[in-house]
């Protein structure tokens, strides 16, 4: 049910398999793997909790729902038993093997007691998908004690096993839905015709190669970079569905899209154009953009000789916030190139490798005052700003390099600067452009860092293979160096651009020195912080209550400005996007053309705006900030 939640193409993969005309492909993938091992040892460990408590435990071995298994959990629930582990349930045409049946006081057929679903679950936000298959146990269990448990529980990780309670009523009309609809999808000899459109499951999809060459030998819409689902609807409505037929598409746009705008419409043809004559030329094609004020190389800094490239490696999975595992960064002594890899394999290595990157850009902005930290993409100041919040250390000093404008994102510049005849514009995808040759081979590369993410997701660091170290930090110098050989080249094309008589600016430098008020603020409460702090551990596992508790005092003296600098971070990133980017960009609407004034008053009126269709995030009751008066690039 839950595959056919996040794909309806898999379910007639799937039922295809089953029926005997398609072999289910083999896939195996090392972080799935270990994927799957963490959920285990997170569900033993909910049950080493419930034993503690002194309740009874049966395990129902095995993965199948077996008439054995089945008569297993019945004979179990009648007995009463407190929880049962991996309960195999089937009712009709349904099966399934729920994490838990835990025993509850509400009466049913079984006696003074009936029993609820808890599934334990690693993702940190609960999916639809988890809550169904709640409902679909609980339905099961149902049949078995001749009443409908009331709630079903999701015991998420890193919350001492509190669980998130759902009232299944609530569910109950969406779950007939998708039930009805999974059974019209697999229930007639007829298989419905679906496509493999891309989901976020792909990527961890046994069908995934499969999927993938059938859109390939399709020319499917969404081998052009940076196409969005709702430009292939939209596309679709018109009669476009390859990408051969988009690059085709005569310009001006012969209509007036209903979703998104004409410009980034017109920009993804272009993309599909200079992607199809690179595939038929056989060479990577690229070409320059008009010069747009703000934008692409207009943003791209004098180079300095004391300029620092920088490239982290970082695993989501690993502990309750991930973990940044090695900050990498290139730079140049004297003209000779130089690379340190700051390893961090627990949380004490994490906060030491951030502070020691930051204490290094002081220093060295000391000697080179004009210094820029370059990265591709958002991923490192992101990194940066969360180990900042995470360990409430150099706050003010990260502070003062974000508003100097020291980190320069060569993605952003790429993007506006340039079409290349590239799928995605990954860096490694660019690198023919400017003739960068990899020191370490990306196939090894990709498997010693699967190996080492798996170890330290494992919490088995002292396991990681020395070669496996070695060839991830050689991946990692490659990924800084190969940023440097980037905007070396970018410094070249501006180069020509300005010899051909364009105009091409550099950016204007950022603040410099703290912000007012800030310092004496800072003054009266780092001693208070040290002091609270001096004893705790940096891993939140190694401290007592206490220790704990007094982290989170010192981290509250710190709340008010930290949570104000992420709201204004997120202003500054959306204000630094151009208005083609900012109709694909969820956080905010773009567009907006004024209609009328609808009432409030002469200072304080009600506007109407109108815009043009593009998924957002923004709900009734959201607060809104308004960017108005500034061209934000092309139109
Ligand atoms: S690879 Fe993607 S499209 Fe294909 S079946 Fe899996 S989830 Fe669906």
């Amino acid at each position: 049910m839950v595959g056919y939640l996040n794909c309806r193409h898999v379910t007639q993969l799937e039922h295809a398999a089953a029926r005997g005309e398609l072999s289910r492909p083999k896939f195996f993938d090392p972080a799935l793997e270990a994927l799957w091992e963490r959920g285990k040892q997170h569900e033993l460990a909910y049950v080493d909790h419930l034993r503690a408590q002194g309740l009874s435990c049966v395990v129902v071995e095995g993965v199948d729902v077996s008439d054995e298994a089945v008569a297993q959990t019945i004979a179990a629930m009648r007995a009463g038993v407190d929880v049962i582990v991996q309960g195999a349930l089937r009712g009709g045409s349904w099966a399934g093997r729920a994490d838990i049946l835990q025993r509850v006081d509400t009466p049913s057929d079984l006696g003074d007691w009936s029993y609820e679903a808890a599934d334990t679950k690693l993702a940190r936000e609960t999916k639809g998908g988890t809550v169904l298959q709640l409902c679909l146990y609980s339905e099961l269990i149902g049949e078995v004690q001749g009443t409908m448990p009331i709630f079903a529980s999701v015991i998420p990780p890193w919350t001492d096993f509190a669980p998130e309670r759902y009232r299944l009523a609530d569910f109950a009309a969406y779950h007939r839905q998708v039930k009805q609809g999974l059974l019209g999808a697999i229930g007639t000899d007829k298989p419905a015709q679906t496509y493999p459109e891309p989901t976020s499951n792909c990527d961890i999809c046994n069908w995934s190669t499969r999927c993938d060459k059938q859109r390939r030998d399709d020319d499917h819409l969404c081998l052009v970079a940076g196409i969005s689902s709702m430009q292939i609807a939209e596309l679709k409505d018109h009669d476009i569905t390859t990408a051969t037929a988009l690059a085709e598409l005569p310009l001006p746009l012969p209509w007036k899209p209903e979703r998104g705008s004409k410009e980034s419409l017109t920009r993804v043809r272009e993309q599909a154009r200079i992607q199809l004559e690179s595939r038929a030329s056989g060479e990577l094609r690229y070409e320059l953009l008009a010069p747009v004020a703000g934008f692409g190389l207009n943003c791209l800094p004098e180079p300095c000789e004391g300029d620092v490239f920088l490239d982290f490696e970082g695993d989501s999975f690993v502990g309750q916030h991930g973990l940044e595992y090695l900050l990498g960064f290139h730079f140049r002594e004297k003209g000779e190139p130089q690379y340190r890899g700051l390893w961090a394999l627990d949380r004490a290595g994490e906060k030491a490798a951030f502070e020691t990157f930051i204490d290094f850009v002081l220093e060295r902005k000391k000697v080179f005052p004009q210094l820029h930290v370059y990265h591709y993409g958002g991923y490192e100041p992101g990194a940066l700003k969360r180990l900042m919040g995470r360990y409430g250390t150099r706050e003010d000093e990260l502070d003062s390099l974000l508003r100097g404008l020291v980190f320069v994102d060569l993605l952003s510049v790429v993007r506006h600067s340039l079409r290349a005849g590239v799928e995605s514009y990954s860096i490694k995808k660019l690198e023919p452009l400017y003739g960068y040759v990899r020191d370490a081979s990306l196939p090894d590369a990709n498997l010693a860092l699967n190996r080492l993410q798996v170890n330290l997701e494992l919490n088995d660091a002292a396991g990681i293979l020395p070669e496996d170290k070695q060839t991830v930090e050689a991946y990692n110098r490659d990924d800084c160096v190969s940023t440097e050989a980037l905007r070396d080249w970018l410094e070249a094309e501006r180069a020509k651009l300005l010899s051909r008589g364009l105009e091409v600016t550099r950016p204007e430098p950022g603040e410099s020195g703290p912000s007012e008020g800030l310092s004496e603020w800072l003054e009266r409460i780092m001693p208070l912080i040290e002091q609270l702090t001096a004893d705790v551990p940096v891993d939140p596992q190694e401290r007592s209550a206490e220790q704990h508790a007094r982290w989170l005092l010192a981290n509250l003296l710190e709340w008010h400005r930290r949570e104000e600098k992420a709201t204004w971070w997120e202003y500054f990133r959306l204000s630094d996007l151009s208005a083609d980017e900012l109709i694909d960009e969820r956080a905010g609407l773009a567009g907006l053309t004024f209609l009328e004034t609808v009432g409030g008053t002469a200072k304080c009126p009600i506007d109407r705006y109108s815009f043009p269709v593009q998924e957002a995030d923004i709900r009734a009751g959201k607060g809104l900030r308004v960017w108005i008066g500034v061209e934000k690039g092309p139109r």
